[in-house]
């Protein structure tokens, strides 16, 4: 199969219809051998029973529905799973995205070699002050933290080479980071391609502005794991050796000070340095703990995947 379209959707029931309708036109004036896979993270309206529809009359369309709303990341990890197309295609379900982006798309994973291309929603139709501008500084500070140069990380529009989506693991509220995870799984063909955005036609946007608070939490997050997420001892045993030793340096201080200069001046608990050298002291017991503990962590977790295997030899590590 060449294409897998993957569309995480909540509550989008006005728009399932037109959207499937747009692809399929598509996919048939491109002879594409495609499958159509929603996600349904837990809606409460009808989409469910439209897609149940969708796919009755149309055997390419799959569905996977959640229990209840677990979020777009979730929703995008069982997508990968599911597939099974060559390139993978996801986009959003409110119709801001475009179907007639996918045949480049899809050109520039098969014929150009990129193993991610991400949408570039170069003109915007959404709220200026809500979410142009403060989108803009995002993906400024996740390219200086990531250095993946992308102008719009967030775009739901993006399509992969099977082997991206089959060794990411999108968790938490990630989706925005995708072409992070990518970059940090070893995928460095990383490219992008301005596409065309609509307003939303239907219904309103499923996130508000905590999404800006989260996405920049989620950026730092990015940026600690991928640096020392298996190495914690290296940041937090150096900064806690780092800290002791201050505080012991004072403490050292203290005493010489107290036993030999100045037996008979100030009480040892009246002077700053004694508060100074006492807390760097204790910070820097807790965080060299927080290494240990972290290090402890690493290793009591065994299910995660440490490594991704690209070929082999003789051997069948890769099913
Ligand atoms: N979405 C989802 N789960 C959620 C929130 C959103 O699957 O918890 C879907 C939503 O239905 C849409 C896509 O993610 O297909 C993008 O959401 P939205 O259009 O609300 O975001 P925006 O365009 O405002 O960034
Ligand atoms: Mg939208």
């Amino acid at each position: 199969m060449q294409l897998s379209i993957v569309i995480p959707l909540l509550n989008e029931e006005e728009s399932l219809e037109e959207l499937h309708d747009w692809i399929v036109s598509v996919m048939q004036s491109n002879h594409f051998s495609y499958e159509i896979l929603f996600v349904d993270d837990g809606s409460t309206d009808s989409s469910w029973d439209i897609i149940t529809d969708l796919s009755n009359r149309n055997p390419h369309v799959k569905g996977i529905h959640f229990l209840r709303n677990f979020g777009k990341s979730q929703a995008l990890h069982a997508g990968f799973k599911a597939v099974s197309g060559d390139v993978i295609i996801t986009m959003d379900a409110d119709l801001q995205d475009n179907p007639e982006e996918i045949p480049e798309l899809y050109n520039m994973v098969t014929n150009e070699g990129y193993e991610l291309v991400s949408g570039w929603k170069k003109k915007r139709y959404d709220s200026i002050i809500f979410k142009n501008t403060p989108s803009k500084l995002f993906n400024w500070a996740a390219r200086r933290t990531s250095g993946v140069r992308l102008h719009d990380f967030n775009c739901g529009l993006k399509a992969y080479a099977k082997d991206v989506v089959k060794n990411i693991e999108v968790s938490g509220e990630m989706h925005r980071y995708i072409p992070v995870l990518a970059k940090n799984a070893g995928f460095s063909k990383i490219g992008e391609k301005v596409v065309q955005h609509q307003a939303r036609k239907y219904g309103k946007t499923k996130f508000g502005m905590e999404r800006f608070i989260n996405g920049f939490l989620d950026l730092l997050t990015i940026w600690f794991v991928s640096r020392f997420g298996k190495r914690p001892m290296h940041l937090f045993g150096a900064l806690g050796v780092l800290m002791f030793l201050i505080g012991f340096g004072f403490a050292i201080y203290l005493g010489i000070d107290k036993l030999f200069i100045n037996p008979f001046g100030r009480l040892i608990t009246d002077r700053p340095q004694f508060y100074i050298s006492l807390i760097a002291m204790v910070i820097g017991t807790q965080l060299f703990l927080a290494g240990f503990i972290g290090e402890i962590l690493i290793r009591s977790k065994k299910e995660e995947k440490r490594y991704i295997v690209s070929e082999e030899l003789n051997t069948a590590l890769l099913e």
